[in-house]
């Protein structure tokens, strides 16, 4: 009897509280700041060039070995990142890529609606990666900064509502 009671007061509770669902799509919740989302390349806004050196230590570092990437020579004879994919059917998200990268080339960013048709979708090429990773600059910084604005960032990037805090 006394469960009872205490799950009837439970939900007299609750019911003047304000809803905790929201309309997904239309309305979206603003995610965390250390949100760790598809890993992206950060490009130099004035030229849209990749950041990334090509140093391999993304791929060496990634445990799951699903970034690849072809290195070519540049045309001053050093070398330069020609193709980068990142297969993210393997991706699990653990942000080591982004925090190893001495240029903080690649990071995480909030992208999580990935669900495609076909495994051929899961493939990310350098010029869709840095499409991604050119939207917010600044998601991620090197794992451990401190993040300056990125609330400020994230909203507005979405149609329709961003909701910071839910009760
Ligand atoms: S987030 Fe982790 S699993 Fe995904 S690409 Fe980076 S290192 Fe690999
Ligand atoms: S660690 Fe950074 S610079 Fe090196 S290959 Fe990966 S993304 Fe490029």
């Amino acid at each position: 009897m006394f469960d009872e009671v205490k799950g009837f007061a439970v939900t007299m509770k609750r019911l003047f509280r304000p809803n905790v669902t929201i309309n997904y799509p239309e309305e979206r919740r603003l995610m965390a700041p250390r949100f760790r989302g598809l890993p992206a390349l950060r490009t130099d806004p004035e030229t849209g060039e990749a950041l990334c050196v090509a140093c391999g230590l993304c791929a060496r570092i990634c445990p799951t070995s699903c970034l690849e990437m072809h290195v070519i020579p540049s045309e001053e004879g050093d070398r330069e990142l020609g193709e980068f994919i990142l297969r993210a059917g393997r991706c699990m998200f653990c942000g080591l890529c982004s925090q190893v990268c001495p240029v903080d080339a690649i990071t995480m960013s909030g992208e999580y609606e990935l669900s495609v048709m076909d495994r051929d979708g899961m493939i990310y090429t350098k010029i869709e990666l840095a499409a991604i990773g050119a939207q917010l600059p600044n998601w991620w910084e090197s794992g451990s900064g401190e993040f300056d604005g990125v609330p400020d960032a994230w909203a507005g990037t979405k149609s329709g509502k961003n909701l910071l805090h839910i009760p």
